[in-house]
């Protein structure tokens, strides 16, 4: 069985980019500048905001994070971000989810322009991936591509069983994976919690990519021997015995599956920092676009 580390992906892709600000920089042009809006203070949605802002860091990006407040109105978020989107020294533009509830997703998503949506979720940028246009791809589908890349597997004419349809993660996901693509071309199928024969599709599946939020949900029983397995699910479980009382599992029992499946992503050290990747190749990409328009 080979391990899909996406720890080490990601150094190769870091070091990488790198050496393309470095260069930057040396010709006297300003670093790209990821900007990131986060409003209330949920616990979780901080992490990840400093591990993004960390990450910009090592690959010397600049980085502003907007702090407000929970009881931020609606109205005041949507002309920060018309603001930022108006900034020619800001190339892209996060607003970390979940959103206070007094505060629509959709107007949110929809108000960032397009160009700087490094997320990848303005129906823009989700309609031209549908089409196969260059985009923005959704970090997470992203960070999948660059491991299926990295380790060359094949994927044309495979049968690809994804789990979860969630619009950041299993949806994008299964379009790529069905497009006329090096790393598509596979027969896709996009199961969800209405599925009434989902052990039946996996065991069918060359490549299983779960992406649902249950822990352990992949046994080993439901795959077809020699499946390439990609574990997207993270959740903290609880573990008196673990110092930080709690253990992340992915939503595939790695002990069951490693001696059935031919290749499998660790969790952590998987997917996790590949989608941070995604980011960062977005945002780069975004600056590129911005640098040639001014
Ligand atoms: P989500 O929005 O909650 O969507 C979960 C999807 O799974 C839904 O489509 C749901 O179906 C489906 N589902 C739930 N229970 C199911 C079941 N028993 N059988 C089949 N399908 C089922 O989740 P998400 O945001 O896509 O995230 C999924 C997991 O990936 C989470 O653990 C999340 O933490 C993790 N994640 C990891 C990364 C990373 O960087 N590694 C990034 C993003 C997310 P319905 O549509 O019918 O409800």
């Amino acid at each position: 069985m080979q391990l899909l580390s996406g720890l080490h992906v990601a150094k190769t892709i870091k070091e990488q980019l790198i050496s393309e600000v470095a260069l930057l920089k040396s010709k006297g042009l300003r670093a790209p500048h990821l900007a990131a809006i986060l409003v209330g203070i949920d616990g979780a949605s901080q992490t990840y905001v400093n591990s993004k802002e960390a990450d910009c860091k090592q690959v010397g990006f600049d980085s502003t994070v907007f702090r407000f407040d929970e009881s931020m109105t609606e109205e005041a978020l949507l002309n920060k971000i018309n603001e930022i989107n108006l900034d020619n020294g800001i190339d892209g533009l996060i607003v970390q989810l979940p959103l206070p509830k007094h505060i629509s997703e959709l107007k949110v998503t929809q108000k960032i322009n397009a160009d700087k949506d490094v997320d990848g979720f303005h129906t823009i940028n989700l309609g031209k991936l549908l089409k196969g246009e260059d985009t923005f791809i959704p970090a997470t589908p992203f960070g999948i591509m660059m491991m299926l890349e990295q380790y060359n597997i094949e994927t044309s004419g495979k049968h690809c069983v994804v789990i979860g349809r969630s619009n950041i993660v299993g949806r994008p996901m299964s379009v790529i994976m069905s497009q006329n693509t090096q790393y598509g071309n596979c027969t896709v199928t996009l199961c969800h919690s209405k599925t009434q024969n989902l052990e039946e599709l996996v065991k069918q599946a060359d490549i299983v990519i779960a992406a649902l939020g249950k822990p352990e949900f992949v046994k080993g029983s439901m795959l077809k021997r020699g499946a390439v397995v990609i574990d997207v699910g993270i959740t903290r479980v609880e573990d008196a015995n673990h110092p930080k009382g709690y253990v992340l599992k992915g939503d595939v029992d790695f002990n069951e599956v490693k001696d059935i499946a031919s290749a499998v992503t660790p969790v952590p050290g998987g997917v996790g920092p590949l989608t941070r990747i995604g980011l960062l190749k977005n945002t780069f990409k975004a600056y590129q676009k911005l640098i040639n328009k001014i």
